[in-house]
């Protein structure tokens, strides 16, 4: 039954992803069930979507009270769910304004809109380049693929949109070097999730914060996978003592609802006047009410702590993993977002996790990145660190005997 649909699934759908070979139907916490009734643990979360877990009963009670209400009216209308999400999004962030709309993607085009706008606006024409970083991800649109800073996501779609200024990651000079008249932002991941989990050093953020507010240059943080609790703190930001001009949300925003939102301050938001931007489904009252429960729960359940929290023994206890296995070359990330970099392909132990009944993800290559559920338990980290200690046991014994040779 499960083979015969999946089948039919490259039969008819697009093959733009490698999928695990399951066909999953149902969820509930840190559990995934298959066609099969096959469980798995999930330290995936639907790509830093599901943080609350699978079947919350907060979402799932307010979306479908929603849903027996009103589906959607269009922003020719006020909605009372969508003002309830833009008052609970500033009022636990440094932003004043939100617009909302239906993915990562489509949050950081609008974002990269917002900022020329705004120059423009005050500055006049010309200043219109934004320097991103190498190693980057930012959507796949053409906008946002070409703020990118990987050219492997680029091949075939060429020719990309002008005025993006790619620097490397965490060097203050390389900002210092290709900022001038022409730059009205800049844009960053604070934590860079698919190039591989690598952090924005605190100094880093601080000296570039300090130098785009002397030059009234927009600091836009790509929060869209770091945001919602994710790394220990209601948005990444949070860690560095600053406040951007601008932050991007989607993934976990509607804990698995597709909706996305630009935050800014009040002055730069303000730069979009009727007429200049806008998204037909863009916070309709179903989304909206996912954001609210979304919310609500993180912050009524203490979520954000208990990612803190596990964050760190998960670390703690990848941490005595690379003691005993040298192919493990770096425990990284902050709170829930870790990446684990190997010196061997990553693509076998993945399988390997998904044999054993656990789903995790690898990026570049080489990097298993992991991503649980930010309401995932003790007992379910040790669970994954033991199956990962037998799995990795397997890949270190070649190693001893060439030594021992
Ligand atoms: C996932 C992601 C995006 C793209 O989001 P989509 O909803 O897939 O369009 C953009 N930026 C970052 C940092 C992401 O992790």
């Amino acid at each position: 039954m499960q083979d015969e649909l999946i089948k039919k699934a490259t039969q008819y759908i697009a093959s733009t992803y490698n999928r695990f070979p399951v066909v999953i139907t149902k969820g509930e916490g840190c559990w995934l069930w298959d066609l099969n009734g096959r469980r798995y643990l999930d330290f995936l979360a639907g790509i830093a979507v599901c943080n609350l877990g699978h079947a919350h009963k907060n979402i799932i009670e307010d979306l479908t009270v929603q849903a027996g209400k009103l589906f959607h009216v269009s922003n020719l209308f006020y909605t009372e769910q969508q003002i309830k999400a833009a008052e609970l999004l500033t009022r636990h962030s440094f932003g004043d304004r939100v617009f909302f709309c239906n993915s990562g993607a489509e949050a950081n085009e609008g974002a990269i809109k917002l900022a020329r706008r705004y120059s423009w606006k005050k500055y006049g024409e010309g200043r219109h380049n934004i320097i991103v970083m190498e190693n980057s991800f930012h959507g796949r649109t053409i906008a946002t693929l070409s703020a990118t800073g990987q050219s492997k996501f680029k091949e075939g779609f060429a020719p990309l949109v002008d005025g993006f200024i790619y620097v490397p990651f965490n060097s203050i000079s390389a900002i210092e070097k290709n900022m001038n008249e022409k730059t009205c932002a800049v844009m960053l991941e604070p934590i860079q999730g698919e190039g591989g989990v690598y952090v924005a050093k605190k100094e880093y953020i601080k000296a570039l914060r300090d130098i785009t507010q002397k030059r009234d240059v927009l600091l836009i943080f790509d929060e869209i996978q770091t945001g919602i609790g994710r790394t220990g703190k209601l948005f990444a930001y949070q860690h560095y003592d600053i406040e951007p001009d601008i932050m991007t949300l989607a993934k976990a925003l509607g804990n698995g609802f597709p909706v996305g939102a630009i935050v800014a301050r009040e002055e730069v938001m303000n730069a979009f006047e009727p007429g200049t931007h806008a998204s037909t489904f863009g916070g309709n009252p179903l989304a909206a009410s996912t954001v609210v429960a979304t919310f609500n729960t993180m912050i009524d359940e203490g979520v954000v702590n208990n990612s803190e929290e596990m964050g760190r023994y998960l670390k703690k206890g990848l941490l005595s993993l690379k003691k005993r296995f040298s192919f493990i070359k770096e425990i990284r990330g902050m709170g829930l977002m870790v990446g684990v970099e190997l010196t061997i392909e990553g693509d076998k132990i993945l399988k390997d996790f998904f044999n054993e009944g656990i789903i995790i993800n690898c990026t570049n290559g080489n990097i298993l990145r992991l991503l649980p559920p930010l309401i995932i338990k003790r007992e379910e980290i040790d669970l994954f660190l033991d199956v990962a200690n037998r799995i990795f046991e397997k890949y270190e014994k070649p190693q001893e005997m060439e030594k021992r040779i």
